[in-house]
């Protein structure tokens, strides 16, 4: 076991002190890994992948929200939609109608932010600009059992912190641009951004939720 506990509380404090969200990324961390935050208090968890999420799930307490934070495949989406608290990574308007239609069958009602693609890189998924405004133009009031909640983002994998702020600054500037589009399935309150190598440059650009497995958990 190598969870960093002196990372986690002092992390944990600074957070809650700006009232930002900490979600520990746990992916390819054993049970005991999880069961020990778990005992620091921490409750929100995010796993990258379907079938590890599934397995950990049931051994691990009920009271833990699982946040979904990979790609996540259409067909796939009925497995984790019991169980989700948060499905940050939402790419395309089919995967709505996927969860919606998932949700709809269990009665209920599952937030999900939009993945942004802000980064330099070709390996990033997400909504560009233009597919960001036309879905938000688009009717969605037949998608009854979702509820869009904000904005997810991946900043480039670079050490330049000036790239990586301002990928964050345009995340920040789409937030607040669709922050104003409210309905009874839109409702922005979340901005996930920030990881291990760039949480603190996400904070002070307005994230409202971070993602932060390496510094907690050790390498993967
Ligand atoms: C793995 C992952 C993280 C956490 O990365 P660290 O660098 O270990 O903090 C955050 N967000 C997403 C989407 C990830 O896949």
């Amino acid at each position: 076991m190598a969870i960093d506990i002196n990372a986690y509380q002092k992390i944990q404090s600074n957070l809650a002190e700006q009232q930002v969200c900490l979600v520990a990324v746990s992916k390819t961390k054993p049970k005991e890994d999880i069961e020990a935050l778990y005992a620091l208090g921490q409750r929100d968890f995010g796993e990258n992948y379907v079938q590890e999420l599934l397995e950990k799930q049931p051994q691990l307490p009920d009271d833990i929200r699982w946040h979904f934070i990979g790609h996540l495949q259409t067909n796939k989406v009925k497995y984790i939609v019991p169980i989700v608290h948060l499905i940050h990574g939402v790419d395309s308007y089919k995967l709505l109608v996927e969860i919606n239609k998932q949700a709809q069958k269990l009665e209920k009602i599952v937030e999900c932010l939009l993945q942004v693609y802000i980064a330099s890189e070709e390996t990033k998924f997400g909504f560009d600009a233009i597919e960001l405004a036309d879905l938000f133009q688009a009717d969605l009031s037949a998608l009854t059992h979702i509820k869009i909640v904000g904005l997810m983002g991946m900043a480039s994998f670079t050490t330049d912190e000036s790239v990586i702020r301002k990928e964050f600054v345009t995340l920040k500037k789409h937030y607040e641009l669709f922050a104003s589009k409210t309905a009874f399935n839109i409702q922005f309150h979340t901005l996930s951004m920030g990881m291990s190598s760039d949480y603190w440059i996400a904070i002070e650009e307005g994230s409202t939720m971070v993602r932060i497995g390496s510094l907690l958990f050790g390498k993967r």
